[in-house]
């Protein structure tokens, strides 16, 4: 009775498994670039590499090896935005108007604003001595993450 055994991995399991693999595998390959980015559930595993030469916005859902200007670029920690730090984000009735009175200076200022979600990833691109405001669709869940000259990586929940 083998078959009803712990050392028998059941089928279920093994191919659910390299699913998963298969994904993962995927996307690295391709380097995990943007648009194959919408695999639903990837997503919350996606992470943020910022140039500081050219200024350049990577995403990946995987460790990939990313390198710009000539240099490997280190995956961004993001840190929850308290109070203070939080963009301001107003219901404007089917739409999400973004703001925030944070420095837009050249040498200070939020160089994108992102919205993640489950199944999508969008980057606004922010320039300096342009104020922040951003309209996106309202979404169901999701949440933001933005990245200053200065003090880096945030995200906050929407
Ligand atoms: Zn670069
Ligand atoms: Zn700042």
């Amino acid at each position: 009775m083998w078959e009803t055994g712990n050392g028998c991995p059941d089928i279920a399991s093994l191919s659910a498994l390299s699913e998963v693999f298969g994904t993962d595998i995927g996307v690295l390959l391709s380097g995990g670039i943007d648009k194959k980015e919408t695999e639903k559930g990837n997503m919350k595993k996606l992470k943020f590499y910022v140039c500081s030469t050219c200024g350049n916005i990577i995403t990946a859902t995987s460790d990939a090896d990313i390198t710009c200007c000539g240099r490997r670029l280190g995956a961004l920690e993001a840190k929850k935005a308290d109070e203070s730090e939080k963009l301001s984000v107003q219901d404007i009735g089917g739409e999400l108007f973004i703001s925030s009175d944070h420095p837009m200076t050249k040498e200070h200022y939020i160089t994108f604003v992102a919205y993640v979600s489950d199944a999508s990833a969008t980057v606004f691109k922010q320039y300096p001595e342009w104020g922040l405001q951003i309209t996106m669709p309202l979404y169901r869940w999701g949440k933001l993450v933005w990245y200053c000259t200065e003090h880096g990586l945030f995200y906050q929940d929407l």
